[in-house]
C-alpha cells in the first residue's frame, strides 16, 4: 500500500549548536589553505563529515596528528581541558566550536566538584560529549548510564548529602527521568540544575516527535547511528508505541518494504542531520495526500561563531573579498560574508560548499 501522508515534526534537524559549528568550519575551509583539521567529527553526521572531507578537512582523534601552525577546529561536542590546551600548543590556530550549552554543563561539573560534591553524570560511555565533560573533574565525577548503576556507585560515596546530578545534553527524556527518580530516592539532598541539562533542541525534537508518533503507522528518524540525540528520538518513538521505527542516515538506506503497509508515516531528523536529507526521504515516500507539519514551537536560538573567529571578523571579510577579486556580491553567492552569519543557514552553506 502506498504512503498517504507524511507527518513532519517541527522542530527537527539542525539545532543552533550544530548550525554554529558547521558554519564555523565552513569559514575555516573558505579562509585557510587546505588542509584544515578537525578534532573529532564536527557533528555526528556522516553526510556532513563526508562533505567536509571532500573539501580537504582532515578529521583526527588526537591533536598530535595536527602539524605545527595548522588551523584546527574542536568539535561541537566539547573537548577535555587537556585537549584544548594541547591543541593551542605549537602555534596552531584553534577554533573551539563547542556548543555553549555543553560548556554550561562543563562549568557546572567544575563548580560542583570544587564545592565538594560527588557529581553523577548521566551519559553514554565513550560519547565525545561525555568524555569531554568527565574530564573536567575526573576525581569527582562518576558516569551513570542506567538507573541500576546508582546502587553500586552509592556504596562508594562518602558524603551522600553532597551529591549532584548532571546530564549529557542529548539524552532521551525518559532515560533522564528514570535515573533522576532513582537518584532522588537514594540521595534525598540531591542537587540538580533548576532546569535539567537536556538542551532545548533535544527536548523540542522529542516533544514534536511524541505528537506524531501515536498518529503514525511508521516513524522514520533521519540521523547517523553515532548521533546520541538521533538514537534518543528513535527511543522516544518506540516508547510512544510506534509499531515501526526506522533510523536511517538518508534516502539510500530507506527500503520502502521496511515500512510495510504504513499509510501515515512520521518523519523527523536528529540535530545534526541536514534538511536536504529530510526532503529526499519525503520525495522517496511520495505521500499521495502530501505533508502535514506538526509544530510544538518555533526555535529562533542563534549561537554566534566561536570567539576565535569573531576576533578575526574584520580581517575575514577583507580576506574573502580579496580572494574573490573584491567583488562584494560574489561573497553572498558563495554563502554570505562573515557579517551575514546570523541570516545564512548551515544548510545553505553546506549546499554552497558542494557546488
Ligand atoms: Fe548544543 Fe543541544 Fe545542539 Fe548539542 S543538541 S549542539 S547541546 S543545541
Amino acid at each position: 500500500m502506498a504512503v498517504r501522508r507524511v507527518l513532519l515534526a517541527e522542530p527537527r534537524g539542525f539545532c543552533a549548536g550544530v548550525e554554529m559549528a558547521i558554519k564555523a568550519l565552513s569559514w575555516m575551509v573558505r579562509v585557510f589553505e587546505a588542509p584544515v583539521y578537525c578534532y573529532h567529527e564536527i557533528v555526528h553526521n556522516q553526510i556532513v563529515v563526508d562533505r567536509f572531507r571532500e573539501l580537504g578537512v582532515i578529521f583526527v582523534d588526537t591533536v598530535e596528528e595536527v602539524p605545527e601552525g595548522a588551523p584546527l577546529m574542536l568539535s561541537a561536542h566539547g573537548s577535555a581541558p587537556e585537549v584544548v590546551l594541547a591543541a593551542r600548543d605549537h602555534g596552531r590556530f584553534v577554533v573551539n566550536a563547542v556548543c555553549p550549552l555543553v560548556t554550561k554543563v562543563h562549568h557546572e561539573a567544575k563548580t560542583r566538584a570544587r564545592k565538594g560534591y560527588t557529581v553523577l553524570y548521566v551519559g553514554h560511555a565513550g560519547h565525545d560529549e561525555a568524555v569531554g565533560t568527565l574530564a573536567e573533574a575526573p576525581e569527582a565525577i562518576r558516569l551513570v548510564e542506567h538507573p541500576e548503576d546508582i546502587e553500586s556507585i552509592a556504596a562508594t560515596i562518602a558524603d551522600p548529602s553532597r551529591v549532584a546530578l548532571l546530564a549529557q545534553t542529548t539524552l532521551a527524556m525518559g532515560d533522564w527521568t528514570d535515573v533522576m527518580d532513582e537518584a532522588r530516592e537514594r540521595f534525598p539532598d540531591l542537587w540538580t540544575a533548576s532546569r535539567n541539562d537536556l538542551c532545548f533542541a533535544t527536548t523540542n525534537r522529542q516533544e514534536a516527535l511524541t505528537l506524531i508518533a501515536d498518529r503514525s503507522d511508521a516513524v522514520i528518524v533521519i540521523g547517523s547511528a553515532n548521533s546520541s540525540n538521533t538514537l534518543a528520538l528513535a527511543k522516544v518513538a518506540e516508547g510512544a508505541g510506534s509499531r515501526i521505527v526506522l533510523r536511517i542516515d538518508g534516502p539510500d538506506e530507506l527500503d520502502l518494504e521496511m515500512i510495510g503497509d504504513a499509510e501515515i508515516v512520521g518523519v523527523t531528523a536528529g540535530a545534526s542531520a541536514p534538511e536536504e536529507l529530510v526532503n529526499a526521504v519525503i520525495a522517496k515516500l511520495a505521500p499521495s495526500e502530501g505533508i502535514e507539519n506538526v509544530r510544538v514551537t518555533d526555535e529562533d536560538e542563534y549561537f554566534p561563531p566561536p570567539r576565535e573567529l569573531r576576533d578575526l571578523l574584520p580581517s575575514l571579510d577583507i580576506l574573502l573579498s580579496v580572494a574573490l577579486g573584491g567583488d562584494p556580491d560574489k561573497a553572498r553567492e558563495l554563502g554570505g560574508a562573515f557579517r551575514d552569519d546570523r541570516t545564512v543557514s548551515a544548510s545553505v552553506v553546506l549546499e554552497t560548499l558542494k557546488n
